[in-house]
């Protein structure tokens, strides 16, 4: 099931930070070498209550002067309004209403979704008194927390994960494989979607019951059911840079939750760039199954070996998903997008397998006996036994001696003869350490 997305929205200096910093504390794990992504404070997985769902700030670079902060607002509550599940509007109890905060309100006053309007910086109980006057921003539930002393945080997220239950059961599974097109602007994804819902069998329609303002195109091709995820877009082109990444960066985070399979799209001409990594680790993380979409091939000289160079550039920038296929297509000639379509299929396959426990024990008691497992701090790693717990992406439970014991090499070793022996091509698996004495 996808996880329910809550974004931020605030003027500068309310505490949206302060907040986001807290939470963050409480991160799940996250995989570490992945480039870009767990640097970037863009994002973070919070937990509360059992209940998973990614926090993200919708906040930007810092404006200067007011009518950019009013832009830069109502950019904000836009994107919010777009991609979030639940929205935190934040606002500072100890400055009061003010003319930007009026008019964030009135645009979060038009959306369906729950907000909930959170007054902060009420450090003492004798401030309490000054959420009241929030109420009169007339978009419902106020709450009021201290993000720099710790205060009010457990009822602000009790009213958070409240809302979930509004739309839980509600992402049916039709047995469509679900695409997330994602990648930087200008990549070509509209032209892909468009080639891919172009033909005459395809109805788009507003899925009914999808809580974001998404427009999914569903799709049957060959007698199989996709549906491509597009998550509305952001038509206005803002002129800063920053703000474009940014926005395009939160767009994707809201596909990727609700897909199966994110074809990650890259600009032939451009080679992978930095947002380009950002963004299929984004995938990555999510435990998406990944399709490698090198886009606008027909604009690209081709020699005898330029394919095989080109992928092997690839791999390298992209080393962290070096289970993903790579395709080369044209969006506009319609190259090769067959075959893309194959690839999806095929990955999604991969992503949704499940591994018989007696197959699956065969293979890492023999990989053991290959290669044993390096002594560390003294101990010698035993596994005794393991079986795949879930899918989308398969997650295998190892039952060893001592968890702290197992390095990285070689889990990394024990997922390459995984690998060898039943595919999973273009899914990340994942491993979690029981411990049995
Ligand atoms: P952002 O611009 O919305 O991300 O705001 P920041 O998180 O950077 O906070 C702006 C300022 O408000 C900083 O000086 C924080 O220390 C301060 N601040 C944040 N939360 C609180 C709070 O709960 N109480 C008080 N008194 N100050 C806070
Ligand atoms: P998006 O921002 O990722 O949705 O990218 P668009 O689909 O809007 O495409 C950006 C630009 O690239 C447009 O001018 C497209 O016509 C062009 N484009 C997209 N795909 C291809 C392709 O396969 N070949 C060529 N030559 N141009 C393409």
């Amino acid at each position: 099931m996808s996880k329910p997305i809550v974004a931020i929205v605030g003027r500068p200096n309310v505490g949206k930070s302060t907040l986001f910093n807290k939470l963050a504390g409480r991160r799940i794990s996250i995989v570490e070498d992945t480039p870009g992504v767990t640097r970037d404070r863009i994002y973070a997985e919070v937990e509360w209550l059992n209940k998973k769902f990614t926090l993200v700030d919708t906040g930007g670079i810092e404006p200067e002067s007011e009518d950019v902060i009013l832009s830069q607002m109502r950019r904000q509550a836009e994107i919010a309004i777009e991609t979030a599940d639940v929205i935190v509007f934040m606002v500072d109890g100890k400055e009061g209403i003010t003319p930007a905060d009026y008019e964030v309100a009135n645009m979060l006053r038009k959306t369906q979704k729950p907000v909930l309007v959170v007054v902060n910086k009420i450090d003492n109980l004798s401030l309490e008194d000054n959420k009241y006057e929030f109420y009169n921003l007339g978009i419902g539930d106020v709450i009021s927390i201290s993000a720099a002393q710790g205060l009010g945080i457990g009822d602000m997220l009790d009213e958070i994960v409240s809302f979930f239950n509004d739309f839980e059961g509600v992402a049916e599974d039709e047995g469509e494989i679900k695409v997330a097109i994602i990648g930087k602007p200008n990549a070509g994804k509209s032209s892909l979607l468009n080639r891919l819902v172009g033909e005459e069998r395809a109805i788009v329609s507003d899925i009914p019951g999808t809580t974001r303002d998404s427009i999914d195109s569903f799709v049957e091709i060959g007698g199989d059911k996709f549906l491509f995820i597009d998550t509305a877009g952001i038509r206005k082109k803002s002129k800063v840079k920053e703000e474009v990444e940014r926005y395009s960066v939160l767009r994707a985070i809201a596909s990727i939750e609700r897909a199966d399979v994110c074809a990650v799209v890259i600009d032939a001409t451009e080679g992978v760039t930095e947002q380009d990594e950002k963004i299929a680790g984004l995938a990555h993380e999510a435990g998406k199954g990944v399709v490698i979409v090198v886009n606008k091939w027909d604009l690209i000289e081709k020699e005898t070996n330029t394919m095989n160079e080109y992928s092997e550039r690839i791999r390298k920038d992209l080393s962290f998903i070096s289970y993903a296929p790579i395709v080369f297509i044209s969006a506009k000639t319609g190259q090769r997008v067959s075959r893309m379509i194959e690839l999806i299929k095929y990955v999604a396959d991969q992503h949704a397998m499940r591994i018989r426990t007696g197959a699956l024990n065969e293979v890492i008691s023999e990989a053991v006996l290959m290669k044993q497992p390096p002594i560390e701090k003294g101990k010698a790693l035993k596994i005794y036994y393991a079986t795949q717990a879930s899918t989308k992406p398969p997650t295998f439970v190892l039952f060893v001696n001592y968890t702290d014991i197992v390095h990285f090499s070689y889990e990394r070793y024990l997922e390459n003869q995984i690998r060898q022996h039943f595919g999973l091509e273009g899914t990340p698996i994942r491993f979690i350490y029981r411990e049995k004495k």
